[in-house]
């Protein structure tokens, strides 16, 4: 037994499913979670002192790898400082405008400790605004655990096969319309029967969550048309793609702009973060300036403040991002030709430093059914021989993969050659 099974076993007496998050858990490819202990730049270390290279970056916050000089320094700094005051602080003024200056459709921000919180609040905002109660979301889409948006959602529950949670009253759950991802004709035709009862649209403006899905052309500019004709809020949770698909994010990199954006993830440099913000006409609806309740204890703390802003500085490296798709493009052009070469099915999605790759036999995945409908034997099998062999993906065929700053040319290499090791295996099944 590996000491990761062992304490795996001991977590499941203390811990429902020893997780602290379903996620973890590798329901979606069976066997025994690996427990780590140590990461450094690209890599991972497991508690039996195994290495991996990691492409799941702690689910996306790890854009310039772990244990970055930078946020490491800024981190032990305001530690030294103390770790919570629950007054305002010089920091919070300069990370929101340092917020604002990357992301230019957000002009108030308040930040909150988790992805889960930017959303909900994000919701709560729209209706209050808007004076509306339903809210549009896609299938397949995940925003975070708020009731309101536990509804045909990706991710764990996708993994687990359980897309509505139980605990969510019907009368609350009826408020929450869904659609198919990247069918704007879908979402124009429930506008023209309930548009004037909708507050908002949210949406992932590239889904993370049911794998890598971009957006098809005209689908986020069909959202924002539609938006504007029945006076809906657009919010583009950008948890996950947020300082990732670009610096500015997926409304950077596909030109269109929402109302509210949510945040997350990279924005905490790997600290509990979350944030929300957007038009200042919609951001002054909130408490205390407007009517609409939200608060934190821990809001804005300094420890996560000095983390996320040493990261969102770090971000203005101009080599960055063209260095981290350079290798995106890379490793999925490789996977590909070893895929083809060993005569296994296999197409690829990415958008910036997100991917995915889909073992099936359509040229592209660009739907949530497609998705759903790729052979989750040979997922299971090269994720395992993968693991085997140090490379650490995203345990579940419904997630994305994150490249981050820290991989190496070599890190690519050596992951395909397990990747051809793995096609092989895969051949003879
Ligand atoms: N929105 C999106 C797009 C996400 O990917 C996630 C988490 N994976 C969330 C919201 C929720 O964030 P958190 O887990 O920090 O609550």
């Amino acid at each position: 037994m590996s000491r990761s099974e062992d304490l795996f076993a001991q977590a499941q007496l203390s811990i429902p499913g020893g997780v602290n998050s379903p996620v973890r858990a590798f329901n979606g490819v069976g066997g025994s979670p690996i427990f780590i202990e140590s990461a450094d730049g690209a890599y991972m270390f497991d508690a039996d002192g195994k290495r991996y290279i990691d492409y799941i970056g702690s689910w996306g916050p790890m854009i310039l790898g772990h244990n970055h000089p930078a946020i490491a320094k800024a981190t032990h700094q305001a530690v030294d400082r103390g770790l919570s005051f629950g007054t305002p602080t010089a920091m919070e003024v300069t990370m929101a405008e340092k917020i604002k200056d990357i992301v230019p459709s957000i002009e108030k921000v308040r930040m909150v400790n988790s992805g889960t919180e930017a959303t909900m609040t994000a919701i709560r905002l729209a209706r209050g605004y808007t004076g509306r109660d339903k809210i549009l979301k896609f299938e397949g889409n995940y925003h975070g655990h708020a009731d309101s948006l536990l509804v045909k959602a990706g991710s764990g529950l996708l993994t687990l096969g359980v897309p509505n949670s139980p605990g969510i009253p019907e009368d609350f759950a009826k408020h929450t319309l869904t659609v198919t991802y990247n069918d704007i004709d879908s979402v124009r035709s429930i506008f023209a029967e309930l548009g004037d009862e909708i507050a908002a649209i949210i949406v992932e403006p590239v889904a993370g969550n049911m794998n890598c899905i971009p957006p098809v052309p005209g689908f986020l500019e069909g959202l924002r048309d539609v938006c504007d004709e029945y006076g809906s809020v657009l919010i583009f949770d950008e948890v996950m793609t947020g300082f990732r698909v670009s610096r500015g994010g997926a409304q950077e990199h596909y030109g269109v702009t929402p109302d509210l954006t949510t945040l997350g993830k990279v924005i905490g440099g790997g600290m509990p973060v979350g944030a929300f913000g957007g038009k200042k006409e919609i951001m002054d609806y909130i408490a205390p300036v407007g009517p609409v309740y939200q608060a934190g204890t821990l809001s804005g703390n300094p420890v996560a403040m000095a983390a996320g802003y040493a990261a969102l500085t770090e971000l203005s490296d101009p080599e960055l991002y063209p260095r981290i798709f350079a290798r995106v493009e890379k490793l999925l052009d490789g996977l590909q030709a070893r895929a083809d070469a060993a005569g296994i099915p296999l197409t690829t999605n990415r958008a910036g430093s997100m991917f995915g790759f889909f073992f099936t036999t359509a040229e592209k995945v660009t739907t949530y059914q497609q998705a759903t409908e790729c052979n989750m034997e040979h997922f299971k099998a090269f994720y395992h021989s993968m693991l085997d062999q140090g490379v650490y993906l995203a345990p579940s065929a419904f997630e994305a993969g994150f490249m981050s700053g820290a991989h190496t040319d070599a890190d690519i290499d050596a992951t395909l050659a397990a990747a051809e090791v793995a096609f092989a295996q895969l051949a003879k099944l």
